[in-house]
């Protein structure tokens, strides 16, 4: 065995179907009377629902979140969360909600009750990512983790086939990079093997019946394991990638993801064969980078950067972004192969 460390877990996790109810009893537990409620505007009736199950320890509900948690909203956001007189955060929905909860906890350092609806894993991380003038930049914090995190699978019933897919190829991708993290630890890795089998498993039973409660658990179950490896180790490549081209293209999160992971994981591959054994152990294929693309491409998800609006010609850039500061990663960043991994991501190629 290496050497490793291991920094733990901190977040409580509450994990089941209709927990949404114990929300009320996790504030108590933390000793907190008044919850603002945070929701995107799709999803305020769902955050509504749980004030009115909170009742008196319910403060209100701020249904402003966007994805990449622009500074302006937050400020916005800051402005109403301190008018209500509210002593805890309560964010049900996806990473942008989480986002929105984060970016408050950071400024307030308000105790964050997280309840996820899909499979993104920020609800178990220290990081932040917040855009200015188009600009995003991430920062970690022990007061950006939230305290409690309320997985209720109910709650993940509805999220559409198409989100359900490119969330959990999201959630996939920090398993991987776990996988071969620079400071990767043997639980980690044990969490991320898992969480790449759950979803694997779970994410074609779903699109193939999105009510179907024990897949829906499942993939709840890995992302949480997926997010807990993102939280406790560092991510590579196909994260870097990912941030850039999200950031400078505008392009959509998880669907980004979906189609950039096994290109960034067949350029790593040569350099990480055991880990690359391992992704393809969970996945059930031979190959590693190949199982991937074949598991977005029978989900019917994105395999191409061209039909998620990138322009071509901002290929070059994105090579250019990826490669301007280092960052660990197991194979070194040459530029060129860079560049061709963008190629073939842009054009869905099958990796060989
Ligand atoms: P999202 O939160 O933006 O959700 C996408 C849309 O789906 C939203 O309109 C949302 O309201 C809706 N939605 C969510 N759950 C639903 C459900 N169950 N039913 C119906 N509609 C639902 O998307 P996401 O992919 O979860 O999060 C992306 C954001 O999270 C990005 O900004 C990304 O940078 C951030 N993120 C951060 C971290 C971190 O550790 N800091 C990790 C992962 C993602």
């Amino acid at each position: 065995m290496e050497p490793f460390r291991f920094p733990g877990l901190p977040t409580r996790v509450v994990f089941g179907h209709g927990t949404l109810a114990k929300v009320g009893d996790e504030m108590e537990r933390l000793g907190r009377k008044r919850a603002v409620v945070l929701a995107t505007p799709p999803q305020r009736g769902q955050a509504e629902a749980l004030a009115a199950l909170l009742g008196d320890r319910a403060a209100g509900v701020i249904a402003d979140a966007v994805m990449h948690t622009p500074v302006a909203v937050t400020d916005g956001a800051l402005a109403q969360l301190r008018a209500l007189d509210a002593d805890c955060l309560v964010a049900v929905g996806g990473g942008s909600t989480t986002g929105l909860s984060k970016a408050l906890a950071l400024r307030t350092d308000l105790d964050q009750i997280v309840v996820p609806t899909t499979y993104a894993g920020s609800e178990m991380t220290p990081i932040l990512g917040e855009t200015r003038d188009g600009t995003k930049t991430t920062q970690k914090s022990p007061k950006i983790l939230p305290e409690v995190v309320v997985y209720d699978v109910d709650l993940t019933l509805g999220l559409p086939v198409a989100l359900s897919a490119t969330s959990g190829m999201n959630a996939i991708a920090h398993a991987v990079e776990a996988l071969y993290a620079e400071d990767r630890n043997p639980i980690v890795s044990l969490m991320a093997e898992e969480a790449i089998r759950a979803l694997a498993r779970a994410l074609p039973v779903i699109v193939a019946d999105p009510q179907d409660r024990a897949a829906r658990s499942d993939a709840l179950y890995g992302a949480w394991l997926a997010g807990a490896c993102l939280g406790t180790v560092g991510m590579a490549l196909h994260h870097k990638l990912c941030h850039v081209l999200g950031g400078t293209f505008d392009l959509p999160h998880a669907e980004t993801h979906t189609v950039v992971l096994p290109h960034a994981v067949a350029y790593n591959a040569p350099a990480v064969p055991d880990a690359m054994a391992r992704v393809a152990r969970a996945l059930g294929a031979s190959s590693a980078a190949q199982g991937l693309y074949d598991l977005a491409a029978r989900l019917g998800a994105p395999t191409a950067l061209e039909a998620l609006g990138m322009p071509e010609a901002g290929l070059e850039r994105a090579a250019d972004a990826a490669v301007a500061s280092p960052y660990p990663n197991p194979r070194s960043l040459a530029r060129d192969g860079i560049r061709r991994l963008l190629d073939d991501a842009y054009h869905g190629r099958r990796p060989d």
